[in-house]
């Protein structure tokens, strides 16, 4: 017995059936004792539809505005469960956000969550009610309301767990845990009975969008034990802890993001100075820059290659052709039909050639690789978006073929 906390992803609740399927979970745990606080997401596709719906109205709506409407989906999936649960007799509440103490910062759309306050839940609790919370947003302090971010859910239930101490904190989603790749995608994917939050960290960031990267590092923060299940079978899941308590996996996972985009400035004046300025103005626009690949100088110039979001494109685009401009540099070319592949483990800093193997992998299937990165736990190369699916697969089979 003890505090639980249960978020549900977006499959989970995205019908009536479904939404007494996580009645049902929910008041079952609750039956057994614990005290029991829900983070819901929007139903289904719900978010992705009021993406597509504010589009129609207004291509360029203010952020304010887009999480005014987002954050509606988490509003009527909380309202409905909470409606489920009364019906089989249990004492519930739902709150929004705000109501449930999350204070954000004012980046709408992609709001980070300062602190939350918990005493409405807790007060809730005390009266036994099982509390449910609309996952993805808060209130910033001119009391407006803001999103945290797409697939911020997670990080919402991992934020009550740490605040309130509480004593597990369950992801369900539509899979029975985190595996060794896409599950969807490849069929031979493993699931891991384990996994340490720094490679998760990875995992989720690097394009694994089965935990939000934000909720891993904030579980690795206040020490959270996460477990990440399925709400359809109801099988153990995959659990997400420190490294210490395991042993280590050479490789723990394949992941690809497919929303990137490169950038290469050729002839850039071989001088220093450059990338200073260049990042710096960047990052001044908060555009995030990942894999860097600086060519030798030859004849007093050299080419500069990096990636970013794809979203942050044409920001960075509009940075880079006003300064290129002011130093000479001749030409910026972008593509976005680029994916970056990588793999995950904690055993590669100890083991030497893993990062050929991989290489090999590609090589077998005829995958020319533009860019590499590597850090301890991951490597990753930059390929082409039509070879991303069948590099995944070389390499998945590779490292967890038979
Ligand atoms: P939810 O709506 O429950 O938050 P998401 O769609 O955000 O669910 O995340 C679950 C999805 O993540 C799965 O359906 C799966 O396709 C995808 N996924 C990508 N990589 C992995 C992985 N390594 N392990 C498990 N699922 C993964
Ligand atoms: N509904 C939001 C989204 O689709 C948040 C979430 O699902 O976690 O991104
Ligand atoms: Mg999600």
């Amino acid at each position: 017995m003890g505090l639980i906390v249960q978020k549900f992803g977006g499959s989970s609740v995205k019908d009536t059936e479904r939404i007494f399927n996580v009645a049902d979970i929910v008041t079952s745990t609750y039956a057994k004792g614990n005290d029991v606080v829900v983070v819901v997401s929007a139903q289904g596709d719900v978010t992705d539809d009021l993406i597509a719906k504010a589009k129609e109205v207004n291509e360029k709506a203010s952020r304010r505005e887009m999480d005014m409407l987002l954050s509606s989906g988490e509003q009527v999936s909380a309202s409905l469960l909470a409606m489920a649960i009364e019906k089989l007799g249990y004492p519930v509440v739902s709150l929004l956000g705000w109501q449930a103490g999350f204070l954000t910062t004012s980046d709408y759309s992609n709001a980070r969550i300062k602190k939350v306050m918990p005493e409405r839940i807790r007060k809730e609790l005390d009266k036994r009610n099982i509390v449910i919370v609309a996952g993805f947003q808060g209130v910033n302090r001119f009391n407006d309301i803001t999103t945290i971010g797409r697939g911020g859910s997670d990080t919402s239930a991992v934020a009550i767990a740490a605040v309130m101490h509480a004593d597990l904190c369950q992801i369900y989603t539509d899979v029975e845990g985190v595996f060794t790749a896409d599950p969807r995608k490849i069929p031979g994917a493993k699931k891991l009975d384990v996994i340490s939050y720094d490679e998760m960290l990875e995992l989720a960031t690097l394009g694994a969008q089965v935990l939000h990267n934000r909720s891993v590092e904030m579980a690795k923060k206040y020490n959270i034990e996460l477990e990440v299940l399925s709400s359809l079978t109801r099988k153990p899941g995959t659990i997400v802890k420190e490294e210490t308590k395991m042993e280590k996996m050479l490789i723990s996972g394949v992941a690809k993001d497919d929303h990137i985009a490169r950038i290469s400035i050729v002839g850039v004046p071989d001088k220093p100075g450059f990338a200073f300025k260049l990042f710096s103005k960047l990052s001044n626009k908060n555009v995030n820059v990942d894999i860097i690949l600086q060519s030798i100088g030859r004849n007093g110039t050299k080419d500069i290659s990096f990636t970013i979001a794809e979203d942050n494109l044409d920001v960075a685009l509009e940075v880079i052709e006003n300064y290129v401009s002011n130093v000479g540099a001749s030409t910026v070319l972008h593509d976005e039909n680029v994916s970056k592949v990588s793999i995950v483990g904690a055993g590669m800093e100890s083991h030497p050639g893993v990062a050929s193997e991989m290489f090999e992998a590609l090589y077998d299937s005829n995958v020319n690789i533009q860019m590499i990165s590597t850090s301890e736990i991951k490597i990753s190369v930059l390929i082409n978006r039509a070879d991303a699916d069948k590099a995944v697969r070389a390499i998945h089979d590779k490292f967890f073929g038979e």
